[in-house]
């Protein structure tokens, strides 16, 4: 067997740890004589599966009593539309644009209602976060939408945009539990979950208790009812059971970790290893405003497009994989999430400085 360093974007590297584990677990979980895979979401076993996750999540986020935690399918894709249906009263909702997830997700509400573009980084190919201390906030929006960190661009909020006491929806996929997140200054906090918690399939939204009600937008589909949802403790329909069995792992292994304080250091450290690189070498750059930096998305060129495809190549030969940026950006883009141990990043930097010593003088 042999594992390569996987920096893909998404679905994206696991613990090691945990699939070690699901697989030891394969055929006989816990004594019940059969895989996670093929029990019923009613048994006894699944129930604690889901409610040792949820309550593990809690502890790592310090999730307060007065928001329910929700294991939802249909990626956030679903929720560009789920968030719309449910929370506009108004019908009015102000979308920040920071790259193409946030730009979907106002283009979905357009269909429900007015969506407002407050801010947006589109001139500069989404390659900074807009100033949004002072946003043309509408008077009657129900809602401020954010993407938090832009798996694409390489950007995140370092600082939350004045709603102007609006309600905060932010969408976390690709920073989920990289750092630790004060939850009360939002009204709905979901991600899917195959960025940086587990495999795909799963989406996790954290809704304050009193944004559930029943005045939903006509036509709401009932699955797509945050407080049908939370009602049935995301048992409405089967849940993805696997997937969340597999995200209940993840978070055991976080808590082992030292939970989200320690998963920030261990993730800083990495993110400069690159960064420092980035910034003092003669042939790759970063392509994003140093003040809004990922920790997760990492994504640098060499300004030759044929160095970044040999780079790409060459990677891919020794071990480092999924390393081509999105293709609406093109260069290179490195996803560093919880799972991506310290030493492939060392690894792929000592790469990096090979490459640059063979190609000095050819950078565009
Ligand atoms: C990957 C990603 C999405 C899209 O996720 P799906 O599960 O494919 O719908 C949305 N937002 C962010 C921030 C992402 O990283």
């Amino acid at each position: 067997m042999s594992r390569v360093y996987n920096f893909s974007a998404g679905p994206a590297v696991l613990p090691e740890e945990v699939l070690k584990e699901a697989a030891a677990e394969m055929l006989d979980y816990n004594g019940t004589g059969m895989s996670v895979m093929e029990m019923s979401h009613r048994s006894r076993a699944f129930e604690e599966i889901i409610e040792t996750a949820e309550q593990d999540l809690r502890e790592l986020m310090g999730i307060p009593g007065n928001y329910k935690v929700l294991f939802l399918q249909g990626g956030a894709h679903q929720q560009f539309a789920a968030v719309p249906m449910n929370l506009m009263k108004n019908r009015v909702g102000d979308y920040i644009i920071t790259g193409q997830w946030a730009k979907k997700a106002w283009k979905e509400a357009q269909m429900y209602g007015k969506a407002n573009a407050v801010a947006s980084s589109e001139d500069k190919t989404f390659s900074y976060i807009p100033d949004c201390s002072d946003l043309p906030i509408d008077a009657d929006a129900d809602y401020v939408y954010i993407c938090e960190n832009n798996t694409i661009y390489g950007t995140k909020y370092h600082t939350l945009p004045n709603t102007k006491g609006k309600l905060l929806v932010s969408d976390v996929s690709s920073c989920f539990l990289s750092e630790p997140m004060d939850v009360t200054k939002y009204g709905l906090v979901y991600g899917g979950v195959q960025k940086n918690i587990g495999p795909a399939g799963v989406v996790i939204v954290i809704i304050r208790e009193d944004l559930l009600t029943d005045e939903v937008l006509p036509g709401t589909p009932t699955i797509l009812r945050y407080k049908v949802q939370a009602d049935a403790c995301s048992l409405y329909n089967t849940p993805p059971c696997y997937g969340i069995y597999i995200c209940g792992l993840v978070f055991k292994w976080l808590k082992k970790q030292g939970g989200l304080a320690a998963m920030k250091e261990i993730n800083e450290r990495k993110a400069a290893l690159l960064y420092d690189y980035l910034d003092n070498n003669t042939l790759f750059k970063g392509t994003v405003a140093k003040k809004d930096r990922s920790l997760m998305n990492v994504p640098f060129i060499t300004g030759d497009k044929e160095l970044d495809a040999l780079f790409i190549k060459e990677a891919e030969a020794n071990g480092f994989v999924n390393l081509k940026g999105h293709r609406t950006v093109g260069g290179m883009r490195a996803s560093i999430y919880n799972a991506m141990p310290e030493e492939g990043v060392a690894k792929l930097v000592e790469f990096m400085k090979k490459f640059e010593a063979a190609h000095k003088g050819q950078e565009g």
